[in-house]
């Protein structure tokens, strides 16, 4: 099965905007038959969401508090997502880092979520790429810390989403070339295989996201060694999004 997850961030500005944008992905995805979307919406919206999806089609969230319940002002727990029938969350995604979020942090999100039967789509990416090659060990650091404490029954639950923060978001100067990809997705995968053994490695998926579109996305999913993609922008502009979906169906 091939994983198509849109974020759309702080967008639409109203739930009539976000339902419009859901149906129109929808539509075509009633058809799928090797790929699921998820669509990572506010959380404000994920409830009327959910009740408008269809088979191959899911609401996800994009964070939650790392605590279980109590005063916390202003937060939502893993709990309260589950309890709206959510199954699957962004955690670690480069902007919440931006924020404060620490190593310690997203591991105590992930188990929540893995307690409350929610899938993470657990983002991990290098801010620069230099020419010494410093971001495997970054990378390799992100996963482990992230993963610490969680063992391989846990591996048809987790889902990894290579982001490096330099092609994500408008400001992104660069994509990704295939061939870099391939390079770090064989790099996850031996990080996941030491970890977990080569039969618990198979059911992780991995996906790419930072500046996909539907022109990149042919080549990235030919030859990245990825099992699909987490888009942001052009998750929103749903002609987009569904060319995108497409592709990985037909490869
Ligand atoms: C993202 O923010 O997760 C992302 C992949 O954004 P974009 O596709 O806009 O680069």
């Amino acid at each position: 099965m091939k994983i198509v997850v849109a974020n759309w961030k702080m967008n639409p500005q109203s739930i009539r905007e976000a339902e419009g944008i859901f149906k129109n992905i929808r539509k075509k995805t009633l058809k799928l038959k090797k790929t699921k979307v998820i669509v990572c919406a506010p959380t404000i919206y994920i409830n009327k969401l959910n009740s408008l999806c269809k088979k191959s089609i899911f609401v996800g969230a994009q964070d939650f508090f790392d605590q279980e319940k109590g005063s916390w002002t202003g937060k939502v727990s893993s709990n309260m997502l589950r309890n709206l029938g959510v199954d699957f969350t962004l955690l670690g995604h480069s902007e919440i880092r931006q924020l404060g979020e620490t190593e310690e942090d997203l591991n105590q999100k992930i188990k929540l979520a893995l307690k409350n039967k929610i899938k993470p789509i657990i983002c991990i990416g290098e801010n620069v790429r230099d020419d010494d090659g410093n971001y495997f060990s970054i990378l390799e650091g992100q996963l482990l810390s992230a993963l610490k404490g969680i063992g391989g029954i846990f591996s048809g639950k987790i889902i990894i989403a290579y982001e490096p923060v330099w092609a994500v978001g408008k400001a992104s100067k660069k994509i990704i070339k295939s061939e870099d990809l391939l390079q770090i997705t064989l790099f996850i995968k031996k990080i996941l295989m030491d970890k977990y053994g080569a039969e618990k490695l198979k059911k992780i998926k991995i996906l790419y996201g930072g500046s996909v579109n539907p022109i990149n996305t042919e080549d990235l999913i030919q030859n990245g060694g990825v099992d699909g993609f987490l888009v942001g922008r052009d998750s929103l502009v749903s002609e987009n999004f569904n060319k995108i979906v497409h592709i990985v169906e037909n490869n």
